[in-house]
């Protein structure tokens, strides 16, 4: 099945019957990212419980998935398959966005440090920063980045401090 040929509608009720996911739309070049946004989550769950900060270009969550307590990602909204596709002005606001994010994370949750880092690659991504929390009790370095993944589990005290800050109503 052509997937490309199909219209988002077409599209969305194979997504609905669980016939495609992430994976098939990925391979016919289609961003589920974007087509999740652009269809009400339908991907991926409603994940404003998780969204910490909104703008016209950026959205930044807890990703539902944490490789840490305090793992946060920041999103372009349009489309953009990796860093080096960025503009100027997109890469300027969105790092100044992350150290923000990245101090406000090390005060909210006690962390040592905040590792960034950006890996999109393949076919088809959607560009975004990944944020995420070092502890005192941790080995400093890279494999900080390869910390075995959780569930995401609410700290609302945490959420909402953190939204305050960050002026997310
Ligand atoms: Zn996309």
């Amino acid at each position: 099945m052509d997937l490309k040929s199909l219209s988002n509608e077409e599209l969305k009720e194979l997504v609905i019957k669980g016939e495609i996911g992430a994976a098939e739309l990925t391979d016919a070049g289609i961003c589920p990212t974007c087509f999740n946004r652009e269809n009400g989550n339908i991907l991926y769950g409603d994940d404003t419980g998780r969204m910490l900060y909104e703008d016209e270009d950026f959205e930044c969550f807890f990703v539902g998935n944490p490789r840490a307590d305090g793992h946060v990602a920041i999103s372009t909204k349009k489309h953009f398959k990796d860093m080096m596709e960025i503009d100027d002005e997109i890469c300027t606001k969105i790092f100044v966005l992350a150290k923000k994010v990245m101090n406000l994370i090390k005060d909210t949750y006690g962390a040592e440090s905040v590792y960034l880092c950006t890996m999109c690659d393949g076919p088809m991504n959607h560009f975004h920063l990944q944020l995420i929390p070092r502890y005192s009790f941790e080995k400093r370095g890279s494999k900080n980045f390869v910390k075995p993944r959780f569930e995401y589990k609410e700290d609302t005290e945490k959420l909402n401090e953190l939204r305050k800050k960050l002026d997310y109503k």
